[in-house]
Formats: structure tokens, C-alpha cells, sequence
């Protein structure tokens, strides 16, 4: 079916059930912003293009103090017949679960969705971030998320694990940016900041990564979205009202060469 006027965040709504209006509510605000970002656009528009394709789902539920996680995703690998091909395929739906509505847990969970939809060999991509890991030029502020987000926590997970939680905890702490999460940010560092730290593993991202879902991507999504994204101090942010704080240095001339996707949020 051709769409003749899309609303892109419409259909994840559509796809979207709460415990409550309230909640439901909370949750697509979350999504309207962070859809904002260039270097969340291709991981969005994935999660719309499932959508869309009712192959995927979200479950927004508060946290209750029984449950361990603040999210998960859940994929369900079904039979389906081809008609064209006429044959069995499997087709992958999934249910990503939200208990706490943060842009860091979102983008986490979806990061999970987007590796299974891929079936991605991670192997690079970790090489990739063990060379980041040597960089020790890094401020205090981004070595402290690195040590507690990519090391700590991942080694509480079975090994099997490892590279899939290197994978969403790579976008995770993109949304973790000051730009992104506002003041509920723990550790207070800018986009470039974790930019300049991810350099190689972003480098993989963007142009093995950003191949890969060229062509899973429905094409007036990806056009369509393209009137969402907005230059960084264009954005809008929920939380102005709490404490006006310059979130950009002033150290315009110190721009380093670095890749398209965060050049696109930072260049002013
Ligand atoms: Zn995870």
C-alpha cells in the first residue's frame, strides 16, 4: 500500500500499547525527540519501517521494584509463506518492552532489534571499539561512562552477550549526551566529546552499518524523515526550563575531522 500522506511517528504509535494514556504519551514525546538527532534516524526509521510492516511492537509499562531490567526486546521468528516465492521464510516480528522511559533505555532496546533484524556479525565492530578503548585522550567525563557502561556493566553479562551489549550500549551512550538526555544525563559529557572517543567504532557504523540497512528501509520513511531531523541548537529542549547552562563550548576553531553522522548534528 502506498501511503499518500505518511505520519511516521503515527504508526509507531499505532504499534504502540501502555499501561496507561499517560505513559503512552510520555513515551512518543520521547521518540518525537530523539527522532531529531541525525545519528538516530536510521535506527528510527527501522523501528517505522517493522512498524509499518506489523513486525513490531512496543510495551510501555512503569518499572515495578520485581523486575530487574528497565527494558528488553523480545524477537519472535515466525513461518510465514511467501506468496510470490511460494515458499517458507521466517519473518521476524519483535516486542520491545519500556519500563523506564529514558532516551538511553529506548535507544538501547531498539539498537538490540536492529542486530537481530540485521542478523549482524558483531565481530568488527567490537574490533573497532577495542581500538577506541586505547585512546587515552578522552576527558573524565566520557572515560567514566566508558568504564562504568562498556566494561563494568557488560562483564555482569554471560560472554555469549558481550558483543550485543557493546553494540546497544554504543548507541546508548550517544543518547547518554548532555544534547540528547538534558540534566537527567549521569554523566555529562557533549556528542562530540563521545564522538571523538568512538571514532573507529563509529566510523564502522555509519559506513558497514549504515550500508546494511540501505535497502530495509522503506523509502518514504526514510524521505519523509528527513523534515524531523534538526540541527542541534535548532532542538528544542523539555528541560530549558530547568537550568540554562551553554551546552556547546566555545571552541569553534578546535573542530576535528570526524564522521558525517555527528558532523551532521554538530556542524553550525
Ligand atoms: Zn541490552
Amino acid at each position: 500500500m502506498r501511503l499518500t500522506k505518511l505520519d511516521v511517528i503515527n504508526i509507531i504509535k499505532e504499534q504502540t500499547v501502555a499501561e496507561c494514556d499517560e505513559i503512552k504519551i510520555r513515551f512518543i514525546e520521547h521518540i518525537k525527540h530523539l527522532y531529531q538527532y541525525a545519528i538516530f534516524k536510521n535506527l528510527l526509521d527501522l523501528v517505522a519501517t517493522k512498524a509499518l510492516q506489523n513486525s513490531l511492537k512496543f510495551d510501555i509499562k512503569e518499572k515495578t521494584k520485581f523486575d530487574l531490567d528497565e527494558g528488553n526486546c523480545r524477537t519472535i521468528k515466525e513461518p510465514l509463506i511467501d506468496s510470490v516465492l511460494n515458499n517458507f521464510r521466517r519473518d521476524k516480528h519483535y516486542i520491545i518492552t519500556i519500563k523506564k522511559i529514558e532516551y538511553n533505555v529506548i535507544i538501547h532496546e531498539i539498537a538490540h532489534m536492529i542486530e537481530q533484524e540485521l542478523n549482524l556479525d558483531l565481530n568488527h565492530f567490537v574490533a573497532f571499539l577495542h581500538r577506541d578503548f586505547q585512546n587515552d585522550n578522552n576527558i573524565i567525563t566520557v572515560k567514566n561512562a566508558i568504564n562504568d557502561v562498556l566494561v563494568k556493566q557488560v562483564v555482569r553479562y554471560s560472554v555469549n552477550q558481550h558483543n550485543s551489549e557493546l553494540f546497544a550500549r554504543f548507541f546508548q551512550l550517544f543518547a547518554e549526551a548532555k544534547e540528547v538526555s538534558g540534566y537527567q544525563t549521569k554523566y555529562k559529557y557533549n556528542l562530540e566529546d563521545i564522538g571523538k572517543a568512538l571514532i573507529n567504532s563509529m566510523t564502522w557504523v555509519e559506513q558497514t552499518l549504515g550500508a546494511l540497512m540501505q535497502d530495509r528501509l522503506d523509502a518514504n520513511i526514510v524521505n519523509f524523515t528527513k523534515s524531523y531531523i534538526k540541527q542541534v541548537q535548532d532542538i528544542n529542549h523539555k528541560w530549558a526550563e530547568q537550568k540554562v547552562q551553554k551546552l556547546h563550548g566555545d571552541n569553534r576553531d578546535n573542530k576535528s575531522k570526524w564522521t558525517k553522522a555527528v558532523k551532521s548534528i554538530k556542524d553550525i
